[in-house]
């Protein structure tokens, strides 16, 4: 029996420019999956299309060109929309969504010093028990306890070992943002899902996020893969490339006369 591939994904947001972080994190899926000869795929999250032009998006693939690194045609967020919407549907079938109209002031207010593992105000589920008019255009939000109730406890693996994934400290995430009609952790798990994707490689800011998707996919049905969440890179790299910061941006080193090969020399690849 031929098993299936393993298939890894580098997955920008293109709402600026690509920087040397970015470059890392794709070098490393790609080398990752040539180790596990696997595929290596591009995908485009710009589910906000207020901030991603289509110069960015060009801008952001021609930067991964430049870098040497070889996929095929990325798929778009943008143009996945009506499968986000399913998904919302599936969630709101089992009751698990509501309506919330708050602003960002009333949430911070009523949350007095509650806060999320990001620091942010924790929400207060002001709305839930409210029953408002969803609109396309609504922020809708998950009842945590709801969710947990249904999936029972839940893990994740991580470099590959079992660790617990408790999604209960971000309270009612958003999972359809206002007038965008889905949210990052939605897509992110229905795409990973649709790709096939087996292993997600990225930045230690999104590790303490999987918890949400790993309760996502489980009340999606959708299976989990493994999880490796690496470090950010340090400003030493970025200081040796170029004067400034190392978060400035891939398009402004190569205008600097920084080659490829310099790049990714200095980043480790
Ligand atoms: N699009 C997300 C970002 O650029 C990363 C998605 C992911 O790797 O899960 O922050
Ligand atoms: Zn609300």
């Amino acid at each position: 029996m031929t098993r299936a591939p393993r298939r890894f994904r580098f997955a920008p947001s293109p709402n600026g420019h690509l920087h040397l972080g970015h470059a890392y994190s794709a070098l490393l899926n790609e080398k990752m999956a040539r180790q596990a000869s696997a595929e290596f795929l591009v995908r485009i999250e710009d589910i906000d299309q207020t901030r991603c032009t289509p110069e960015l998006i060009a801008a952001c693939i021609a930067d991964l060109q430049w870098l040497g690194l070889d996929f095929e045609q990325p798929l778009l967020q943008s143009k996945r929309m009506s499968a986000y919407r399913d998904a919302i549907s599936t969630l709101m079938d089992q009751g698990l969504l509501y309506v919330c109209t708050c602003s960002r002031q009333m949430i911070a207010q009523a949350a007095g010093e509650a806060r999320d593992p990001e620091g942010q105000p924790l929400y207060p589920q002001t709305c839930k028990r409210k029953a408002q008019m969803f609109s396309r255009d609504s922020i809708l939000r998950l009842d945590m306890g709801k969710a947990l109730a249904k999936t029972g406890a839940l893990t994740w693996i991580e470099k590959g070992q079992c660790i617990a994934a408790d999604p209960s400290t971000w309270g009612d995430v958003v999972v359809a943002r206002k007038a965008i009609g889905t949210s990052y952790h939605l897509s992110v798990v229905v795409d990973d899902a649709f790709q096939g994707i087996t292993d997600v490689v990225r930045g230690d800011d999104l590790k303490w996020q999987t918890p949400i998707h790993r309760l996502l996919q489980a009340l999606l049905g959708l299976p989990q893969p493994n999880y490796h969440h690496h470090g950010l890179i340090n400003h030493e790299s970025g200081r040796k490339l170029a004067k400034s910061q190392a978060d400035q941006s891939l398009a402004d080193l190569r205008q600097q006369g920084v080659t490829p090969e310099r790049a990714r020399s200095l980043l480790g690849f």
